[in-house]
């Protein structure tokens, strides 16, 4: 299969190329690229250095969920992409029996599995306005989905005590009894799967900034109980 060049991609002389080829009138590199999607009958992505593999693709509508962002495809693959605001329309329109959520990048600012609590040093006590942030909306979706069911953090960030601490600042000391660390080898798909969805009647919403925590493993995309959530976050 051909596999596009980022730069070719948006240059003139592809387009001139394919104008060429194809003998049309005017043509942008929009239509360009819409036409080749349609055209194909790929599985991957048309770029060649996308980091996603075949899950992050969508073979329904030839799209890419991470190169032709955003794109969602929620009622086939049952991924979509999107910020706090589109995972409380999910909450609405699913009513999960669990909502699964990310710490690190998607809850809240920390990144690398560091503490969300500022440093009790010195130096840090100086500047102690410091202090990572929660996201608002997904806030909001952690409320509404009391009407439905539960909320669960499931995370790789080791300081379990300071997120439950983090958690309980912003008044959220329900999702703070919930707070989980998922092990080192183990996919989050099989952990979720364990803990929550081992029976067949329930089903989850799960929100992530990674990629590859929301398309490695192959129970959590092929289940029709998960719906998946690659979280953008408005960092302020
Ligand atoms: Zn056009
Ligand atoms: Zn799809
Ligand atoms: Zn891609």
């Amino acid at each position: 299969m051909q596999k596009l060049e980022r730069k070719s991609y948006r240059d003139a002389v592809f387009v001139q190329d394919f104008l060429t080829r194809c003998g049309s009138g005017t043509i942008c590199a929009q239509c360009v690229s819409q036409k080749k999607r349609n055209e194909s009958s790929n599985v991957v992505c048309l770029f060649k250095d996308c980091k996603g593999g075949t899950k992050s693709y969508c073979p329904h509508f030839h799209r890419c969920f991470i190169c032709d962002a955003p794109h969602s495809c929620e009622k086939l693959c049952r991924l979509s992409r999107g910020n706090g605001e589109h995972c409380i329309a999910l909450v609405d329109a699913i009513r999960p029996n669990f909502l699964l959520l990310d710490f690190d990048r998607t809850l809240a600012s920390t990144k690398s599995g560091g503490s969300p609590l500022p440093k009790k040093t010195a130096r840090s006590r100086i500047k102690e306005d410091y202090m990572h942030s929660i996201d608002s909306e997904l806030k909001i979706a952690v409320f509404a989905q009391q009407a439905f069911g539960e909320s669960h953090v499931v995370t790789r960030n080791s300081h379990k005590k300071e997120i439950e601490d983090f958690l309980r600042m912003h008044g959220l000391s329900d999702l703070a009894a919930n707070v989980h660390v998922v092990p080192k080898k183990m996919a989050k798909g099989a952990f979720i799967r364990e803990n929550f969805l081992a029976s067949q009647d329930k089903n989850c919403i799960f929100v992530d900034d990674d990629i590859r925590e929301l398309s490695n493993d192959p129970w959590l995309w092929s289940s029709k109980q998960v719906h998946r959530l690659l979280f953008v976050r408005a960092f302020l």
